[in-house]
């Protein structure tokens, strides 16, 4: 590693802010949906970022932006790092923010540096990581990698029935197709972490071993609506009692089964009345571990939870509308990150990722790998998102390191 090549922690910290100030809330966070306006705004502003710091900048076809500072070795496989600029409603200034902005800060340090890297170095802002206004989430980068096709996230619409494809063109990032990411050597995402791991084991830097298989299921219960009053004990078949066993059960399973973590996150229920018993109910469970071993008996032990609950003439019915495998990331990009941050002395702690990225899908097609830094109280998806000036300059100092190894000095 070379003395002089180092980030500029105020120089990022004013970067991110200022990307804060784009969609800021009155509450200190960030509303930043995709391919809103405030999403336009942020963009433009990444965009003269990168132009400044002497990348050539390109969009494809869904709106993804990538920044190249170029290799010595023209035709190299890039070392791409970044993550998005979209956020939840009420979102932080951190969550996407960082990774964006730590590998702007890279390219910025290297040619500060005058540092020429063998491969060229590609920065990353992906479109509609968070999935909130259009669904799935990570939808670009999961066209980009293969797992979704472009007629289906053209086709995804928002709550108003506004269709991507067509919010693409009016924020003026539809590119065009040649541009899309061809390849990739490895990638590299920084992130804060989202959870209390780092800060409760004081650790500084998080080396993500994968990301966390996760399976949704939908759970209909039906029982009888009756009265409340009038309708003996016996004759009752509750929906909601029965569903109250299963949201118990599926708790229980995650006490049971070692790292599983389940959920259950949406209850609805009908006629959702006073003096009525509950003749139906509605729910889902989030179901997550880091082997698909577990998360398979994670769901095999929630069709059991579910067969358990249905007695007394109310029926179960738990269906799986959507799975992802666990991801491991590539020992490569894992041992380059690992030695990064103990050339630099950082307290490091090894986790998964227990939330879905752009990461897994890169990860999917290239070696991958992610750096976590601390967030305080393990708060996210939250105007009060808070990493430190500190922490986020570590992060980029490692992130800065990882690259300059995969990239090789010229
Ligand atoms: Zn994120």
């Amino acid at each position: 590693m070379r003395r002089d090549l180092r980030i500029d922690g105020a120089r990022l910290w004013t970067s991110l802010m200022a990307m804060a100030a784009v969609g800021a809330t009155p509450g200190g966070g960030v509303r930043r949906l995709a391919l809103s306006d405030e999403d336009r705004k942020a963009r433009d502003l990444l965009v003269a970022w990168l132009q400044e710091a002497g990348c050539h900048v390109r969009v494809d076809d869904l709106g993804n932006i990538y920044g190249r500072r170029a290799g010595t070795e023209a035709d190299a496989a890039p070392v791409v790092v970044g993550s998005h600029l979209d956020t939840v409603p009420t979102g932080g200034r951190f969550d996407g923010a960082l990774g964006v902005i730590g590998g702007l800060e890279v390219v910025r340090a290297l040619a500060d540096a005058g540092a020429a890297t063998r491969r060229p170095v590609e920065v990353v802002c992906w479109t509609n990581e968070e999935g909130v206004r259009f669904a799935p989430a990570m939808l670009a980068s999961g066209v980009v990698c293969g797992r979704f096709t472009l007629e289906e996230a053209y086709a995804a619409r928002d709550a108003d029935g506004r269709a991507f494809g067509e919010e693409l063109r009016r924020i003026g990032y539809l590119g065009q197709a040649v541009h899309r990411l061809r390849e990739a050597a490895a990638y590299v995402e920084l992130h804060i972490e989202q959870g209390p791991v780092l800060e409760r084991a004081g650790a500084q830097i998080g080396v993500v071993e994968g990301i966390e298989g996760i399976s949704w299921n939908r759970v209909e219960v039906a029982g009888r609506t009756a009265h409340a009053g009038p309708t003996p004990l016996e004759d009752r078949q509750d929906a909601l009692v029965a569903a109250a066993r299963i949201v118990l059960g599926v708790r229980a399973l995650a006490e049971r089964i070692p790292g599983v973590r389940a959920t259950v996150g949406h209850l609805d229920v009908s006629p959702n009345a006073v003096n009525v018993i509950p003749g139906r109910v509605l729910l889902t469970t989030d179901l997550r571990a880091r082997e698909a071993e577990a998360l398979g008996r994670a769901a095999a032990g929630l069709q059991a939870v579910c067969a358990e609950a249905a007695r007394g003439g109310v029926e179960v019915r738990a269906a799986e509308f959507w799975r992802s495998p666990p991801t491991p990331f590539a020992p490569g990009v894992i041992g380059a990150i690992a030695r990064a941050a103990e050339e630099r002395g950082c307290a490091t702690r090894r986790l998964w990722a227990g939330a879905g990225h752009d990461a897994k899908h890169m990860a999917d097609r290239w070696p991958a790998g992610m750096i976590f830094v601390p967030s305080a109280g393990g708060v996210s998806h939250n105007e009060r998102e808070w990493t430190s000036p500190e922490d986020c300059a570590r992060g980029a100092e490692v992130l800065l390191g990882t690259v300059w190894r995969l990239a090789g000095e010229a």
